[in-house]
């Protein structure tokens, strides 16, 4: 008798239905969507994004969309996780900081990046269980602060690279001054209903930007962001 393909693998069925949604995650939105850094597509080909979501939408977590994740915030959809790692063209050996640590799910692609991850979460729910998250999943190689990530982790700087994964009204001064010679910077900048990516470079004294294109992501609440509700 032919053994059951499910069973070979030793995964439940389940499992492997998580891994073949993965991967076609990672050609159809990711590969399709015009990502081609090979490293973010294995890292997200990688990282059970189902597990940081909600048990309810779990069989939602593979596509192309934000999901809640509680407390009026977002797990952001794959395809701006994928553009925003690319746009900060991380090197292993690196040190890199997140701000908006929300679902945990960022940081771990972050943890197959770099050598050094930093995450600051202003909620302290979910920080909480972003971290029991990414223990589960293996991950040591990071730490998590909870507080206003706007004003960055200055003990802990420079930093090769930010990712601010909540929209601002301006890119924060004192997060420039965290970045390392040749650091770079990315975050969506504009008003709370539309923005756009940036990213900026810090190169010897100068801080040149571009523009990634359009994005909508929640707001960035603290000293450099917006004023809490
Ligand atoms: N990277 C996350 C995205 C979460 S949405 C993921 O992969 O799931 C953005 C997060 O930024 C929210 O959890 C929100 O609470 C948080 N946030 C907003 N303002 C913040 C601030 N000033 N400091 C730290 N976190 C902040």
């Amino acid at each position: 008798m032919k053994e059951h393909p499910y069973k070979k693998s030793g995964l439940t069925v389940s499992q492997q239905d998580y891994h073949i949604a993965r991967k076609r995650m990672v050609e159809v939105h990711l590969r399709g969507g015009g990502v081609r850094d090979e490293r973010v597509l294995a890292a997200m080909g990688k990282v059970p994004r189902h597990l940081f979501v909600e048990e309810a939408l779990r069989e939602q977590a593979y596509g192309d969309y934000p999901l809640n994740i509680g407390e009026g915030q977002t797990i952001s959809q794959p395809l701006m996780v994928a553009i925003m790692t690319e746009a900060l063209q991380l090197a292993a050996g690196e040190k890199v900081l997140e701000v908006g640590t929300g679902s945990g799910y960022q940081t771990a692609i972050l943890c197959e990046l770099a050598s050094e991850v930093y995450s600051i979460e202003r909620i302290a729910t979910l920080s909480h269980r972003a971290r029991r998250i990414l223990y589960d999943c293996g991950y040591i190689r990071f730490q998590l602060r909870i507080g206003d990530g706007s004003r960055g982790w200055p003990e802990a700087a420079p930093f090769d690279a930010i990712i601010v994964t909540a929209a601002g009204p301006a890119l924060p001064p004192v997060l420039l001054k965290q970045l390392a010679e040749g650091g770079r910077l990315v975050m969506p900048i504009g008003t709370e209903d539309a923005q756009e990516l940036r990213r900026v470079r810090r190169q010897q004294g100068k801080f040149p930007e571009e523009t990634l294109g359009a994005c909508r992501f929640v707001k960035l609440i603290g000293e450099y962001g917006w004023k809490g509700e």
